[in-house]
């Protein structure tokens, strides 16, 4: 039985639309409307309160990919995060194209997560592309959403029979959106720098050309597509443009395509070499209009583990990817300061809006509510050091960064998972 008071912290829960300095109570596993006998005290004076933050995008690689993460380890980073809910990607091994993966995931998730893991399943069998995955029996095994992330359905008749038989499960499909005639063999962002460091191009059509697919899938369906880690300023008029019509579309994006330019490419570091690509400076500003404005509903890390033996190769031949979950929030309080986000918007981004894509009853400090909790010093100074990392990988390019603002206590149930 736990049982906590949150004194005088400064309580932020846009779903009811709070923004004030009191106390939040959690008595058992679930928000209270009144302090319980012999609950622990907690000064949060100075510091946000806010709805347990969601990650609707990581790589957990189990099963399969323990070497470079586990469902323990990288929900220990989701933690430190200040992570409560992580929702994971399909692409495993054996992939989670059949309820018998996922019902492997939710043990496993049971048996060592710090934090709720949501499973995701495949769109198609193996994430081939070629054959539809069992989505009703998917949905059954308890699967928030299919997508066959880390790849992308080329075919776009198979695409729409997966939109229309997801719709019928009401499942919404998430799309990494990359065209494979266009992407081809690229690295790196096709424009100034590709061509000065001489890696090969990867335009930003290859990503608006799906997204607009997507938006006719959608339209012409009426399932819900959600367009993950959104790189491409066209991509965000598209997403905007389709939203005033109607459609039910949604976008995220990630902190290293907000956060940073396809000018870190000169460092030749693998640790800058990401699917997509990290894009212009005139594309980043146009993530952060597309914040601003609630075109890009949610921001989430695409935490992507890989061996360091793996990353620390030639940056052709590297793999993609990098951790994110644990200088995400940092990176996305910068939004703040910059006055790209208000501070509602931010906890909107990554509390109520994944929620409400993915049909979670999480992200909101209700009274009744699962005491999902992540306490925020958003003044806090410190400096990222992978090597302490809890993940498996060390692949991040914000090693040695100067970052401010931090989750200094996460707390998952009524369970204090992390806190410093
Ligand atoms: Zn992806």
């Amino acid at each position: 039985m736990s049982a906590l008071i949150l004194r005088n912290g400064r309580v932020i829960d846009p779903a009811n639309n709070v923004d004030v300095v009191r106390d939040v109570y959690v008595s058992d596993d679930k928000i209270s409307a009144t302090p319980a006998a012999g609950a622990r005290l907690v000064d949060a004076t100075g510091c946000w309160v806010v709805p347990g933050l969601i990650d609707m995008h990581v790589h957990l690689r189990e099963p399969g990919g323990s070497a470079k993460e586990t469902i323990a380890t990288g929900t220990r980073c989701a933690a430190r995060g200040g992570f409560t809910s992580v929702v994971c990607m399909p692409n495993t091994s054996p992939p989670a194209d059949n309820p018998g993966t996922i019902a492997l995931i939710r043990q496993r998730a049971e048996e060592t997560a710090m934090v709720n893991v949501y499973p995701t399943g495949a769109i198609t069998r193996e994430l081939k592309g070629e054959e539809l995955a069992p989505i009703g029996s998917l949905k059954r095994a308890g699967v928030v959403a299919i997508t066959d992330d880390g790849r992308c359905v080329q075919n776009n008749d198979l695409m729409r029979r997966a939109l229309q038989y997801a719709g019928m499960f009401g499942l919404p499909v998430l799309d990494h959106c990359q065209d494979y005639q266009l992407s081809a063999d690229g690295v790196a962002h096709e424009g100034h720098w590709s061509l000065a460091l001489g890696l090969r191009g990867w335009p930003a059509l290859a990503e608006d050309v799906i997204v607009m697919r997507d938006i006719l899938l959608a339209e012409d369906t009426g399932t819900h597509v959600h367009c993950q880690h959104i790189s491409s300023g066209r991509a965000v008029r598209l997403l905007r443009e389709a939203k005033r019509r109607g459609v039910p579309v949604s976008a995220e994006v990630c902190p290293h395509h907000f956060t940073l330019t396809d000018e870190w490419l000169k460092t030749f570091d693998a640790n800058f070499k990401m699917n997509p690509p990290l894009r212009s400076e005139a594309d980043r500003q146009a993530l952060w209009e597309g914040l601003t404005d609630g075109t890009i509903d949610c921001i989430a890390s695409d935490h992507a583990p890989h061996c360091p033996f793996e990353k620390e190769v030639e940056f052709d031949v590297a793999p993609f990817g990098i951790i994110g979950l644990e200088t995400e929030l940092a990176l996305s309080l910068e939004l703040v300061r910059k006055k790209i986000l208000t501070v509602r918007q931010l906890v909107e981004k990554f509390t109520v809006n994944p929620a409400r894509i993915l049909g979670l009853s999480k992200g909101t400090l209700s009274v009744g509510a699962d005491a999902d909790i992540t306490v925020i010093d958003a003044e806090r100074d410190w400096v990222y050091d992978v090597g302490q990392s809890a993940s498996k990988s060390r692949n991040s390019p914000f090693h040695g960064w100067k970052l401010r603002g931090k989750a200094i206590m996460t707390i998952v149930g009524g369970k204090v998972v992390w806190e410093e």
